[in-house]
């Protein structure tokens, strides 16, 4: 199989929506170290989706082949893959991209005195050459799906596609406090969010959040600091008055990666219990980290889906962290403690 076919199909694995292309960028801008992150969008991702960053950055031969198959800087065994730390680790990310858009990449390092461009549309590398740029990485992705109108003609309404853009860069933009955030969709700032001067983790988070979902929840939010043997739980939980009709704004990370979990959501609405109605969402950022051996995020290609070793002992404890939590600020004799 050539590798242009091969990073087709992976593309369909990885690249889903505009959205999973912003997740990519985002996570290898944070895997670069960067302090400063900014989103460029237009046309909720379909003509653009642009992250700049000021990273570490790439010399002109890594340039190229970042947008080669398994070309990863991250995984060196096998053995890497139990203890996966940094967010991307298998190498396909680029490359699918590019196989179906068109990327334009501008990276610098500080070392160099340039940086280098490379231009790759579906999957051909069309144009390298240096050029002048801060360091740090930029890439642009135009066109998504330019070569697969298939693909095209299934994405969804701009409305929902700019939903999941925005998720995408929220969740992101939660676990990361400590990086500037700036959002832009058809030249209007969604969020220009400063890098937490803080260095205590709640005050951080706390922050971050009412950054992304607006001061007035300030009153509204429950830290939550739980611990058992070998599992920790930290974040905050809205208060019961904090809820929405969709599940758009609960977010579950597990060591540091945001997972999409409906069981342990539902534990986290059980906690809750009467205080917020059927068919209403509480809002949560909830961190749980745990020994990386018990759980595996290799599931799923966009690894939102983890398996872990003790589901139910998990579900168990979250329910009662945040129950113990929002039991600390709202006494309530319908807080139901059963089941
Ligand atoms: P992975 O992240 O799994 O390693 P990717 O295809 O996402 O694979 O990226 C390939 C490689 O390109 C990375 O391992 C990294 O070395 C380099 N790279 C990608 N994006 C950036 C960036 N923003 N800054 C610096 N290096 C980058
Ligand atoms: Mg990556």
């Amino acid at each position: 199989m050539s590798d242009r076919l091969a990073n087709q199909i992976a593309a369909g694995e990885v690249v889903q929506r505009p959205a999973s292309v912003a997740k990519e960028l985002i996570e290898n801008a944070l895997d670069a170290g960067a302090s400063s992150i900014e989103v460029l969008l237009k046309d909720a991702g379909s003509t653009l989706v642009q992250v700049i960053d000021d990273g570490c950055g790439m010399g002109p031969g890594d340039a190229e082949r970042c947008f080669e198959r398994h070309a990863t800087s991250k995984l060196r065994s096998v053995d890497d893959l139990e203890r996966i730390r940094t967010l991307g680790f298998r190498g396909e990310a680029l490359a699918s991209i590019a196989a179906v858009a068109q990327v334009t990449l501008k990276t610098k390092r500080v070392e160099d005195d340039a940086g280098t461009l490379v231009r790759v549309e579906g999957g051909e590398q069309v144009e390298k050459r240096p050029c002048a740029i801060p360091n740090g990485t930029s890439v642009a992705v135009r066109n998504l799906f330019f070569n697969v109108p298939a693909r095209r003609n299934f994405l969804k309404t701009p409305a929902t596609e700019l939903k999941h853009l925005t998720q995408t860069v929220q969740s992101l933009a939660l676990a990361n406090p400590d990086t500037a955030v700036r959002l832009e969709h058809d030249g209007h700032e969604h969020y220009d969010l400063p890098a937490a001067p803080d260095s205590d983790w709640h005050a951080a988070t706390r922050a971050r959040i009412l950054g992304l979902f607006g001061g007035d929840h300030e009153d509204e939010l429950v830290a939550v600091e739980d611990e058992s043997s070998d599992l920790r739980l930290r974040g905050f939980v809205g208060a019961p008055s904090f809820h929405r009709k969709t599940r758009g704004e609960q977010f579950l990370f597990v060591n540091g990666r945001a997972v999409t979990d409906r069981y342990l959501s539902h534990a986290v609405k059980k906690a809750y219990g009467e205080l917020v109605p059927d068919g209403a969402f509480p809002f949560f950022a909830l961190f749980l980290a745990m020994n990386p051996e018990r759980v595996d995020v290799n599931v799923h290609p966009q690894k939102e889906e983890v398996k872990f070793d003790d589901q139910s002992g998990i579900y168990g404890f979250l329910r009662s962290a945040v129950r113990r939590a929002l039991g600390r600020v709202h006494v309530s004799p319908q807080m139901d403690d059963g089941d």
